[in-house]
């Protein structure tokens, strides 16, 4: 009898793995059957249990969105990994804590206490103070006990910030874009008008007029143009296009400086071209043939008469090469650097406006490096001139 008290106290003690030895009496017998039964039983529902916690919290450590489970009093019950990343939280000293206490985010405590006492879940959006101001979607689940009781409130935070950014960045372009179209459609409209009303006797006059509306028209196409090169450079992906072909720099740089051989005429410009023989990029000519040539048109654009424009190619290691337009012009203040590749950014409007640029041209060469898997430099000193370069991966 004494062998089976100290097994089953053994058993009340978690130690299953001993089975009870069988007395000879067939009474006792069949209790320590019905013990090292129980036992077996038990071991098995305690290693599903501990085997489905398992899983429960690696689904919600590898859960993308932070989870906080507090109780009905914002006492935390744990905390996921996204939640420690975005909140700069630590889940074991985070437990049985109050959640305000370890958390300064006015708006997102006074998010949960509404979801404390909310009855369903409450969705909401805010912006943190932690980590520079992320913008968080936040929902607030009622954790309900067997009994449909409740016993806290789980708290889901998704990062938004990146979505956000896109969205505002598409609204400002959006906007950009219809404000830079309404300048030559306003143009071409009040022209119009105006020879309606005072009639084309005055053949001066009305050839004047046309000739606004149709330099109007050309800045129309000069921006649609642009805007769908951007727009077809935002679809093109990775340098596995078909029609790509190892383009040699040398072919390119040519066939630009002979393309603009009249411009640069036209204000006494020379241009001048230093290239180290054999250098290639493995890419589109077309597309390369276009930055290089929206990157020489700025250069006579904003360079005085009688100066010199250079383009260099050299290679940087077996990988990368480099390929620079340098120009005499008039510089470009350091805090426009940082902005300059971005759509419409322009340092002077009217000067951009009255050269026919259409504030797109750098954007568009920033796009086309990036297609080939490369990247734009530009360095610049007010009255010293410009040097706009991009590094590209060599065939
Ligand atoms: P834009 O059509 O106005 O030339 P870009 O995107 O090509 O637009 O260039 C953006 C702005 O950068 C220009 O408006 C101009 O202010 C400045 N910029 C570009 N290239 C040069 C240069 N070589 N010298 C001086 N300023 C330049």
């Amino acid at each position: 009898m004494s062998g089976l008290a100290s097994a089953a106290g053994r058993f009340a003690e978690g130690q299953l793995g001993h089975a009870v030895p069988r007395p000879r009496a067939s009474e006792l017998a069949s209790l320590a059957d019905a013990l090292n039964h129980m036992a077996g039983e038990l071991h098995t529902r305690i290693g599903q249990l501990q085997a489905q916690r398992g899983e429960q919290s690696t689904i919600i450590q590898s859960m993308s969105d932070g989870m906080i489970a507090m109780d009905v009093d914002q006492r935390v019950l744990t905390v996921n990994r996204a939640a420690e990343r975005l909140l700069a939280l630590d889940d074991r000293a985070a437990r049985g804590r109050l959640l305000q206490e370890i958390l300064r985010e006015p708006e997102l405590n006074r998010f949960v206490a509404e979801a404390i006492d909310a009855q369903g879940t409450v969705r909401g959006e805010l912006r943190l103070q932690f980590g520079g101001g992320k913008d968080v979607e936040v929902r607030g689940e009622p954790m309900l006990d067997e009994h449909r009781q409740r016993v806290g409130v789980l708290l889901l935070v998704n990062d938004v910030t990146q979505l956000r950014r896109l969205v505002r960045i598409r609204s400002d372009f959006a906007a950009n874009v219809s404000h830079e179209l309404r300048t030559p459609i306003t143009n071409i409209k009040g022209y119009v008008e105006t020879m309606l009303d005072v009639g084309w006797d005055d053949e001066e006059q009305t050839r004047d007029f046309l000739g606004v509306i149709v330099r109007a028209a050309d800045r129309l196409e000069a921006i649609i143009e642009d805007l769908l090169s951007l727009a077809e450079l935002e679809q093109t992906s990775g340098p596995d296009r078909v029609g790509w072909e190892d383009v040699p720099v040398g072919l390119i740089v040519r066939s630009v400086i002979t393309g603009f051989e009249a411009a640069a005429a036209a204000k006494s410009i020379t241009t001048r071209d230093e290239i180290d023989a054999g250098l290639a990029v493995r890419g589109s000519h077309q597309l390369l043939e276009q930055a290089v040539g929206n990157l020489l048109s700025n250069a006579i654009n904003y360079s005085p008469e009688g100066t010199e424009i250079v383009i260099r190619a050299n290679a940087i290691d077996e990988t990368t090469l480099e390929l620079s337009v340098a120009d005499q012009g008039p510089g470009i203040a350091p805090q426009h650097l940082p902005r300059l590749f971005e759509r419409f950014y322009r340092v002077d409007l009217a000067r951009s406006r009255a050269l026919g640029g259409t504030g797109l041209g750098l954007a568009i060469v920033k796009h086309i490096a990036l297609v080939h898997g490369g990247r734009t430099e530009v360095t610049s000193e007010l009255g010293a001139g410009s040097v706009f370069t991009l590094v590209l991966p060599r065939a």
